[in-house]
């Protein structure tokens, strides 16, 4: 069986994967190579499944991500590292639904709380190296036999050949293919800084960082983010760059100063609900919004199910 997978993002890289490895000769058309995608390339990013999603098939999907990544963390993949994440609130809130007392889950003491926060928690996640990663992931496929070819679609007949199989995994742009209204961009910026050593991720959602976060990878860290629904422009705001470079030193002291590295805004394709289902000869697979590197393995194993299926 052959099929075409449209995107070279995460969610195209780990379906392609996964559907070579089923002895599906998959190949990838995108119009962006992997470096340049814009959501994947431009994530902060850690396995972090926002949401309230307990029990639906994205908590099963994040969770399938989560043991893959921790994985391949530990066998070395660069780019991939297990670390503490500190989530702090502004107001009492419950558990996570993925909290995991093996994953070094606890709530926090008040030593954790400094600078007025009500409470929070502590679990390890793994911290995901955006631009490295991709790198791995490609090479993965292409080891495969997998090849990428760089073309923009207007439609899924110009994928493939008639009764074989299109996989839509084009992010923001599967909506256009698609014809699905409800997909829509949901704009973030961050910036990537080098200052003193950090070897903890912090998020904070709310109060008067609003939705905040540093993550350290190597010797550098991503500092987010902002959520702008509806918004397509890619220009980086300077003055979201200096509120930023605030938030960083508010959270870690020791990134006041920081070199900045770059500034990136990315397109997280929203949508509402993730769309992993079959039409046709045509398998979607999008919608993944701020959880796409979260939800990524899950979701492509789902897809080979679909392919593989007898019809
Ligand atoms: C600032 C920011 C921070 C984030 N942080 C996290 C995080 O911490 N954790 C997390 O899980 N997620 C995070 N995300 C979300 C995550 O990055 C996305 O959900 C995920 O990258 C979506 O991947 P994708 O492959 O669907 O899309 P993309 O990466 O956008 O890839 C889409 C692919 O489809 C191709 N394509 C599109 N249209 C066409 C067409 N018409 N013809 C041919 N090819 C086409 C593109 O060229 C590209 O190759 C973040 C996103 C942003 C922007």
């Amino acid at each position: 069986m052959r099929a075409t997978v449209i995107g070279a993002g995460v969610i195209g890289l780990t379906t392609g994967i996964r559907l070579r490895e089923a002895g599906v000769d998959a190949h990838i058309v995108a119009a962006e190579p992997p470096a340049d995608t814009v959501a994947s390339s431009m994530a902060g990013a850690i396995w972090y499944p926002y949401g309230d999603s307990a029990g639906t098939r994205e908590a099963a999907w994040g969770r399938r991500s989560l043991e893959i990544f921790t994985a391949l963390a530990q066998g070395g993949t660069p780019g991939l590292v297990v670390r503490d994440m500190l989530e702090l609130r502004y107001e009492p809130s419950p558990d996570p639904w993925w909290a995991d007392p093996a994953l070094g889950y606890r709530r926090c003491e008040p030593v954790d709380l400094a600078g007025g926060y009500a409470d929070g928690y502590i679990q390890q996640t793994v911290a995901i190296d955006v631009v490295p990663t991709l790198g791995v992931l490609e090479g993965r496929f292409r080891e495969l036999g997998g090849t990428i070819e760089l073309r923009r679609l207007s439609r899924f007949a110009d994928a493939t050949a008639p009764g074989e199989l299109v996989i839509n995994c084009a992010g923001v742009g599967a909506g256009e293919l698609a014809a699905d209204q409800l997909v829509h961009p949901i704009r973030g910026q961050v910036v990537r800084v080098r200052g003193e050593p950090v070897d903890r991720i912090t998020m904070v959602d709310g109060g008067p960082l609003g939705y905040a976060y540093v993550m350290p990878h190597s010797d550098e860290c991503v500092v987010g983010g902002t959520r702008q629904p509806g918004v397509w422009d890619r220009t980086p705001d300077d003055a979201v760059t200096e509120q930023l470079l605030e938030t960083a030193a508010t959270l870690e002291p020791g990134l006041r100063n920081a070199e900045v590295i770059g500034v990136k805004v990315g397109l997280r394709p929203g949508r509402g609900e993730v769309r992993v289902e079959r039409e046709g000869d045509v398998i979607h697979n999008y919608g993944h919004a701020g959880n796409g590197w979260s939800l990524s393995w899950g979701c492509a194993e789902t897809v080979v199910e679909l392919a593989t299926a007898p019809r």
